[in-house]
């Protein structure tokens, strides 16, 4: 018999959402990929929130938990926030970090703006009608069973139905507490599934093919904040401190976050000690540059076409 405490697939903040981060530091970006930004950043913020509670409040050992999972099926593919297999059903959520008063009426759902948006409802019907289509053709028996959550505390929704399959915060305690009476230890055939789904969600468009136009040249350059962004850093001997926030961080750690910032944002471009001086914005020698690259990164090629590649063993990725 297994019994683990597991999550197969740990939130991370996805690659858009860094990559737009980063991107809104060092230009303007347009208004829609702003709007989009603005959604992810408050999507993802609900989501650490889901996970937080769910640790809390899960107190069994019996479940397996896959958050942010990206499936294609055949030319359709959906996204589901988190997902749940216990010993008798696959839960799946839809996390929803809206605020404010809605409407739910007559299936339009209305912000109190009176703007009309998809409803979360048709949307989770949809995503849950493509995923038993995907796991039907595995034989699963497991009955799927799915909620769309609000989980934010300044939320309310007007006229809502007692059978849609809407979750509001103060409900979430009692939803688990019933998951956790009904839940066994999990089987192999249990982890089987999991397996089949982590294997299916390998085939993600790359985040970059949904970025605006940018080129290195158009790019803000100098040295950034990891924690709030502003690039108001004063350098003293050893570390690296924001004038904004605070944030002190060595001068070698700073460097490091830089190069990252690059690599993510130009994953083709070779890494080199000048473009990373013009990267900082000459805030750092190109000696100290190349001290601090030799820590994580090895030097491949000579003279002008030596570039820097990454160290196997360093698995420090600024997206995580
Ligand atoms: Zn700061």
């Amino acid at each position: 018999m297994e019994v683990e405490t597991i999550i197969i697939k740990q939130l991370h903040k996805p690659d858009l959402l860094t990559a737009l981060e980063l991107l809104d530091r060092r230009m303007t970006l347009p208004y829609r990929e702003k709007q989009h930004l603005s959604t992810l950043s408050k999507g993802f913020e609900g989501e650490i929130l889901f996970d937080s509670l769910m640790e809390s409040y899960l107190n069994s050992e019996q479940y397996l938990v896959l958050n942010d999972l990206s499936l294609v099926i055949g030319n359709t593919s959906i996204q589901i926030d988190s997902l749940i297999i216990t010993s008798d059903t696959i839960l799946l959520y839809e996390i929803k970090n809206y605020e404010g008063n809605y409407t739910d009426q007559a299936s339009q759902f209305r912000t109190e703006y009176g703007q009309d948006i998809v409803s979360p409802a048709d949307q989770l019907k949809r995503t849950t009608t493509v995923f038993k289509k995907l796991v039907n053709q595995w034989d699963s028996t497991f009955p799927i069973v799915s909620h769309v959550l609000f989980i934010n505390n300044h939320f309310f929704l007007y006229e809502a139905k007692k059978d849609s399959p809407f979750l509001f915060l103060p409900q979430l305690n009692g939803h688990f507490t019933s998951i956790n009476r009904k839940s066994f230890p999990l089987k192999a055939r249990h982890h089987h599934l999991a397996d089949r789904l982590l294997n299916e969600c390998e085939k993600e468009l790359p985040y970059q093919r949904k970025l605006p136009y940018y080129a290195f040249k158009d790019l803000k350059k100098g040295l950034c904040c990891s924690s709030c962004g502003s690039f108001d850093l004063k350098n003293s001997t050893k570390v690296s401190r924001c004038s904004s926030c605070g944030y002190t961080i060595s001068l070698n750690a700073q460097i490091l976050a830089e190069v990252r910032s690059f690599t993510f944002l130009f994953p083709k471009e070779q890494l080199t000690c000048n473009v990373m001086y013009e990267w900082c914005g000459g805030a750092f020698s190109k000696r100290r540059i190349r001290a601090a690259l030799s820590t994580a990164y090895t030097v491949e090629g000579f003279a002008k076409s030596s570039h820097y590649v990454k160290k196997l063993e360093e698995g420090n990725d600024v997206s995580r």
